[in-house]
């Protein structure tokens, strides 16, 4: 299938962020193409916490509600993924896995991040629901509970001292962690957390719940749940295809973009984890209102601009 309309904007996925965009655009009349592939980061838990007015809704639910409310104003959902994207003139060509093609003036890159895991045998399997990364998504759940925190990283102390704010029974798996130092020592012992050495062969459930931590040497420690630091990686093809470049920082690697969501590729944007990845689905929304304004204003600007043209032309 062939289209040739030329949208005003293609954004690709729709989850908080590009969702958000995409109500934004079309309460400004604009033609808007959503195209997601349906795989929102937050797919395995079962609530969105820390939305204000929404608390606890399931993943999904919230993505149907944004959707209706993006066609109600007149958006058009393509349940699909973007495959390959090039310039065309001054205009985008998407192609999509389902063989369609698209024309855009400008682009949303709305597309999140990959959740690199550490790579334990069991890790994958418990993710979202007993591995969890972020005391703010998940920690009243897991309150008072027996909870692991597997060392990879220097971050990893970071992860201690904000689960033990929730429980007092914290275990830290020293695993590939780098050497502790002094202070980390005393930190440990201040606040009383049992720390664990050698590295984690497998992490074992029972009848879907976290049951153990296995070590190496094949000592088990009983836990409920395990924290892990994954590495966030952005969801990047379409940026790269069109020449962009990735960012890195201690969490991963990013589009990088100004306040409002404008990326070094002339004509693309980018909003939610793609760009931030330290961004929960309240400031993803937050940031795919703001580039829909923006992108809204620039197509504005160039607009005016031409009739200006075409006025002095004629
Ligand atoms: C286990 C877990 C639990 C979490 N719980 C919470 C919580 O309780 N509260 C909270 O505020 N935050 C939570 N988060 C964080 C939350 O998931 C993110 O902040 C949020 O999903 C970011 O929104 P987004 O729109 O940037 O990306 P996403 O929601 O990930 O949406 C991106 C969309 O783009 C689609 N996509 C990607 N590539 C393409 C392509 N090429 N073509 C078409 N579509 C594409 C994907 O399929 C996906 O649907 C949690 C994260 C995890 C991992």
């Amino acid at each position: 299938m062939t289209e040739n309309t030329l949208h005003d904007v293609a954004i690709v996925g729709g989850g908080a962020a590009g969702l958000s965009a995409a109500v934004t655009l079309a309460r400004s009349l604009r033609d808007v193409v959503v195209i997601d592939a349906g795989e929102p980061r937050n797919a395995p838990a079962e609530g969105v916490h820390n939305l204000l007015g929404r608390e606890s809704i399931a993943p999904f639910e919230l993505v149907a509600l944004g959707r209706a409310e993006a066609e109600g104003y007149g958006a058009r959902m393509l349940s699909d993924s973007v495959a390959a994207v090039r310039r065309d003139g001054e205009n985008f060509a998407l192609t999509l896995a389902g063989g369609a093609e698209l024309r855009a003036r400008r682009i949303l890159m709305a597309t999140g991040l990959h959740d690199e895991l550490p790579d334990v045998p069991g890790i994958a399997e418990l993710w979202g629901t007993h591995v969890l990364h972020c005391p703010y998504c998940h920690g009243w759940e897991v309150k008072g509970q027996r909870i692991g925190v597997l060392g990879t990283s220097p971050m990893s102390m970071h992860q201690v001292i904000l689960f033990r704010q929730l429980s007092e029974h914290i275990t830290l798996f020293t695993h590939t962690m780098p050497e502790l130092s002094d202070d980390d020592w005393d930190t440990l012992a201040a606040l009383d957390v049992e720390v664990v050495s050698g590295r984690v062969r497998e992490v074992r459930a029972e009848n879907g719940e976290l049951a153990a931590v296995v070590l190496d040497d094949g000592h088990e420690f009983a836990i409920e749940a395990l924290t892990v630091a994954p590495r966030f990686v952005a969801r990047s093809d379409v940026y790269e295809q069109l020449g962009g470049t990735l960012s890195d920082n201690p969490m991963g690697s990013f589009v990088e973009s100004d306040f409002a969501g404008k990326t070094a590729v002339d004509g693309v944007w980018a909003a939610g984890n793609v760009s931030d990845l330290g961004a929960a689905v309240a400031a993803s929304a937050a940031q795919g209102s703001m580039a829909g304004g923006a992108i809204n204003a620039d197509l504005a600007f160039s607009d005016a601009q031409a009739a200006v043209a075409a006025r002095k032309a004629a």
